[in-house]
């Protein structure tokens, strides 16, 4: 487009104000982050804003201004710290989320040399460390100034510091035949990082002082590097790798492989994982690899960086405003965001160990949706003074379970409320106990996580619910990972919840969760029995449901009215009302019915022929392909009847495994004895 075409050019009132909205929205998080240290978005979240400021600036070059957040490669040194010049600029790389961008930015390149697509460009791949990135100027093998990237331009002098990581040396060495002489002067870049473990502990420390975690490893590999008391830096144990370089006298590197073989012989560490491709394709396929080990490696990475090997060609390519086009760095999904707290549950695991649950605002991390988190415990809570409502930083890496990093306070409204403990399980009622030094309260009722799980199977049994696949094992893991406290909760499940539970994939998380859905469709009497009202059974929900014919009429049932109703006696009639009254129960079961808990008519039973009308049937001994309780259904469904006892008026003896003395007797009488296939024939279903 000419100059003149671009002037002319109408760009929409949208992106105009887009663009302002998003310089000031960039500017004010630069100021959180870089001048209060306190940022109030994850990393990723400012990212994206960036991208998409730079996205509309590269489409509308017009609204460039010299002052856009785009224009500005990182901090301004601190006031406390000298500064220093970096002989060469300490660039930015550019971003790519996604296969298609690291496709283009390879199809740029070769645009950009004249190459043809099918030729192959050398490619230099590493992990790129979530840490700092310092600059360490050797003279004569000597370590003389260390510096931060600052604005790429211009740095703090952090030389005293740096000099307290033990990795860095003080002077470069020939430490193999090999190597070339340590040159006259050489600007070696590299990353400072903290591992996963010293990070964990660091924050546990803080944590314990009621002071703010750090939000990831580089963040505290920052605030430990710009102390202006080294002794500080000194006791954080920091760690580096370099990876490249700035101006080199004495010495000329033909590639970035070069440099990545030479570093460790001269004494300057290098990550183990660097690796030299062919082309993009390998590229690619190593940025898989190293997110598959991702979680294994010590340290926090956040992608890989891709560099163009051949140095001359670094030349050719230039950089573009602020980066260079002949590196990229290739991010992996980001594992924090912000949400917010909704509210916090508390879920009581096996050894009865009462943990608090956030329920989230549901967000996306690294491509999955979480509405929970964990909170660790009270202890946890209280140092960070959490409150439900907070926007919080969440983290979510890998397999490990979603958790809360820390409440954003500066975006408190003053509306938040105090999440408060409970003292008594929220299952059993009883009261929680803690030892002494330990964080975790506990239900010291031996009885209560058991009963949590049979309360959920005899919901879900074929004669209640009668939800397909939610058997004993299912049960255990829903309560187990906090899914279900009580039985309304499974109306309220997603069926990628079931994703999280062991042995689950897809399919069988969409068969359960259809089975849920499918269960709320059901009569009043299987919605009593499957309540498990003590001293409610199967036949006492069936006449409650007669009586009554709506489940309001019953809650409201008071003593008399049920007593009332002959068979009905004074135990189980106080337990009903019991039951009715407590304030739980009630809203549980309002939580089923808002979640669309239906009541149809009874299922029709006149509609299977009375086939067996007439006849009577005794079972002994097991059957295989149902439970005798369900066989004597069958028969009384189809019009037959059922006793225990052998006599002339049994028609058919129905013979299962290990049968018992109904069979002698049978026998005895010369009644006709069949077993479990001709029993099936019978009833139409062999
Ligand atoms: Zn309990």
């Amino acid at each position: 487009m000419t100059k003149e075409a671009k002037e002319k050019r109408e760009i929409p009132k949208e992106v105009i104000e887009r663009v302002e909205k998003l310089r000031k929205e960039i500017e004010y998080h630069n100021y959180r982050y870089y001048v209060l240290d306190s940022p109030v978005i994850s990393d990723a979240e400012y990212d994206a804003l960036m991208r998409e400021l730079k996205k509309l600036e590269e489409m509308y070059p017009e609204l460039i201004t010299p002052d856009s957040p785009t224009q500005r490669v990182g901090f301004k040194p601190a006031e406390g710290f000298k500064e220093v010049a970096h002989a060469e600029p300490m660039l930015s790389l550019d971003d790519a989320m996604n296969e298609e961008e690291v496709i283009e930015f390879d199809k740029r390149i070769k645009r950009f040399l004249g190459l043809s697509e099918e030729e192959n460009i050398e490619y230099t791949v590493e992990p790129k460390i979530d840490g700092l990135a310092v600059e360490l100027v050797y003279e004569n093998g000597s370590l003389v100034v260390g510096a931060t990237r600052g604005d790429g331009y211009v740095g703090e002098d952090i030389t005293n510091n740096l000099k307290t990581i033990h990795t860095i040396p003080l002077r470069l060495r020939k430490f193999a035949e090999d190597a070339p002489n340590v040159p006259l002067r050489i600007d070696v870049r590299g990353e400072v990082y903290m591992t996963k473990d010293e990070f964990k502990r660091l924050n546990e420390e803080r944590i314990h002082k009621g002071e703010l975690p750090f939000a990831n490893p580089r963040n505290a590999a920052a605030g430990s590097l710009r102390q202006l008391d080294p002794a500080i830096t000194a006791k954080r144990k920091l760690d580096i790798f370099c990876y490249g370089i700035g101006r080199v006298e004495g010495h000329n590197f033909k590639t970035q492989w070069e440099i990545l073989q030479t570093f460790p012989k001269w004494g300057l560490k290098v990550n183990p994982y660097v690796k030299l491709v062919k082309n993009i394709k390998e590229a690619i396929s190593y940025h898989h690899y190293i997110e598959r080990i991702r979680e294994t490696l010590p340290y926090e990475i956040d992608g890989i960086v891709i560099k163009v090997n051949d140095l001359s060609l670094w030349e050719k390519l230039g950089t573009k405003a602020r980066s260079p086009r002949y590196a990229l760095a290739y991010k992996f999904q980001p594992t924090q965001v912000t949400t917010q707290l909704l509210d916090v549950v508390f879920q009581v695991g096996r050894t009865g160990a009462v943990t608090p649950v956030a329920v989230l605002k549901p967000v996306h991390i690294g491509g999955v949706v979480v509405e929970r988190a964990t909170l660790h415990n009270e202890d946890f809570i209280k140092n960070l003074d959490i409150k439900i409502g907070d926007w919080v930083l969440v983290q979510r890496a890998g397999e490990v379970i979603p958790e809360i990093v820390m409440p954003i306070k500066e975006r408190r409204t003053g509306q938040e409320k105090e999440i408060i403990f409970p003292t008594q399980c929220p299952i059993c009622g009883t009261k929680l106990v803690k030892k002494p030094g330990e964080a975790i309260w506990r239900c010291p009722n031996k009885a209560c996580y058991a009963q949590a799980v049979r309360k959920l199977l005899h919901f879900a049994s074929r004669n209640a619910m009668n939800i397909d696949g939610l058997g004993e094992k299912v049960a255990r893991d829903l309560v187990d990972k906090g899914l279900v406290q009580n039985v309304a909760d499974l109306y309220y499940l997603k069926w990628e919840d079931f994703m999280k539970l062991p042995g689950f994939a897809y399919k069988k998380a969409k068969n359960l969760h259809e089975a849920i859905q499918k269960s709320k469709k059901t009569t009043l009497a299987r919605f009593i029995y499957a309540l498990g009202i003590r001293h409610v059974g199967e036949a006492m929900a069936q006449m409650l449901a007669e009586k009554f014919k709506s489940l309001e009429k019953l809650m409201n049932a008071s003593l008399t009215d049920l007593l009332s109703i002959p068979g009905i006696g004074y135990e189980v009639a106080k337990s009903i009302v019991e039951f009715f009254k407590n304030e739980e129960n009630r809203k549980m079961i309002q939580r089923m019915l808002s979640a669309g808990i239906t009541f149809v008519e009874e299922e029709k039973k006149e509609e299977k022929p009375k086939i067996l009308e007439g006849l009577t049937f005794v079972f002994t001994g097991a059957l295989k392909s149902m439970t005798r309780d369900e066989a004597k259904r069958k028969v009384i469904e189809l019009g037959g009847k059922v006793t225990d006892s052998v006599s002339k008026n049994v028609k058919y003896v129905v013979v299962g495994e290990n049968p018992g003395s109904k069979y002698q007797k049978a026998l005895q009488l010369g009644i006709k004895i069949i077993n479990e296939d001709e029993f099936l024939k019978l009833i139409g279903e062999g």
